[in-house]
């Protein structure tokens, strides 16, 4: 039988960070000696106080179907997080919680974008952000950035990619890949644009939020008066609170456009996980402070992982203010022969790593940014010695 499928799938590119994950696992289980800094999972277990929230909801016989857009103990936490952390006021109706922040940001493209809407993506961008896009029929539209500008767009960039078919701005911050900070004052000079095409909604990408190495403080799009009508805040537990597989994001929105997501979710998936959404609760209500020890461990490996990249000529960093990624500019090995193998791109650069080093690491195309790589440090203190050693000794 001839390929049945959809043109949207057969177009969709598989995720290159959930990609370069399996190929590590496939290669460890062939008896390789891997070292995986390819995915953007924290290495810790979920904190105790948070899973005896879980067995207790367990016990408790929390076993039925959830409301779609969750329990409403669940959205009042959200609230009181998004007024604690973030001086957001959002009301129940504007409150929807997901299957994970990428199952939201899922939910806002089907349900803003119409065929060929424009969606701004300042580049490097979190990999599934442009084929989310793609799968609403709308149009990703690249910013080039560069390390010398910390990989953050300008207003006059972003005045300059709005046509009158944009719909849409998004970002996350601190961004992953390159763990980049916008500041309060550097949003403002973006909403300064904004405010002048009443049609652009924002997603404003905060799960990140609490990995923040306290150089650039944490701010919200939606804190400004005249982008709060306008703007998606989407956040989530995964990261900040060892969560990956628990499958909870949230978002705080208009409410037109959580009514919006919650009618989509109604007829996809359901409301989210009941047990995991009652875990949430506990980890959203709890003081934050209770989760400085891992920031803290990422902080730590930052600075080991920065300086002994920066001990190897040809790798070029910027600082991460946050996320716990770095994102090396490795042009200076374009066009070099390796291993007997001309390395022409990212791409066939981080294949190099794999093959020749056994580091598993992510190419920034898949980031929209062919000219770095992203390597994760949510990795132990030896794993990270011991990955960048082998770098070094492969591309010497
Ligand atoms: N946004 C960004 C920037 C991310 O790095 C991730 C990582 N998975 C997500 C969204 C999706 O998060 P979740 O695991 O909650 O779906
Ligand atoms: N967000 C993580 C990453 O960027 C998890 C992988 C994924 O969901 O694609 O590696």
């Amino acid at each position: 039988m001839s390929n049945q499928l959809s043109d949207r799938i057969n177009s969709l590119a598989p995720s290159a960070t959930l990609e370069m994950a399996a190929k590590a696992r496939e290669l460890r289980a062939e008896g390789k000696d891997i070292i995986g800094l390819s995915l953007g999972e924290p290495d810790f277990n979920t904190p105790d106080y948070i899973k005896d929230a879980a067995i207790q909801a367990v016990n408790d016989d929390f076993n039925s179907y959830t409301p779609v857009d969750g329990y409403v103990e669940l959205k009042e936490a959200i609230i009181t997080k998004f007024k604690r952390d973030n001086n957001l006021t959002y009301t129940l109706p504007q409150i929807v919680v997901s299957t994970g922040a990428k199952q939201a940001l899922y939910n806002i493209a089907q349900v803003c974008l119409n065929e060929g809407d424009e969606v701004i993506l300042p580049c490097p961008y979190w990999v599934s952000y442009s084929d989310i896009v793609k799968l609403a029929d709308g149009v990703p539209v690249e910013v080039e950035t560069s390390i010398d500008t910390d990989f953050k767009m300008t207003p006059e960039q972003l005045e300059a990619a709005i046509t009158p078919k944009t719909k849409m701005l998004w970002y996350s911050s601190p961004c992953n890949p390159s763990g980049s900070i916008y500041s309060k004052e550097e949003l403002r000079a973006l909403a300064d644009v904004l405010v002048k095409y009443p049609q652009i909604v924002v997603v404003s990408d905060e799960i990140y939020e609490h990995i923040n190495y306290g150089v650039t403080a944490h701010a919200s799009m939606a804190e400004f008066d005249d982008m709060l009508d306008r703007t998606v805040t989407v956040n989530g537990v995964a990261k900040a609170f060892a969560m990956t597989g628990w499958r909870i994001g949230y978002i705080g929105a208009p409410a037109y456009i959580a009514r919006a997501c919650n009618k989509l979710q109604g007829q996809v998936t359901s409301g989210a996980n009941c047990i995991a959404q009652r875990a949430v609760i506990t980890a959203l209500l709890e003081p934050v402070s209770r989760i400085q020890y891992m920031v803290d461990k990422f902080r730590e490996r930052r600075t080991l992982i920065l300086g002994l990249l920066n001990g190897i000529e040809g790798f070029k960093c910027n600082e991460p203010e946050g996320a716990f990624y770095v994102y090396p500019d490795v042009t200076a090995f374009f066009g070099k022969t390796l291993g007997g193998k001309k390395i022409n791109n990212a791409s066939e650069f981080a294949i190099y790593l794999l093959e020749a080093a056994n580091v598993a690491t992510v190419t920034g195309d898949a980031f929209g940014n062919g000219n770095c790589i992203r390597i994760s440090y949510a990795a132990s203190e030896e794993q990270i010695i011991e990955a960048i050693s082998r770098i070094k000794k492969a591309v010497s």
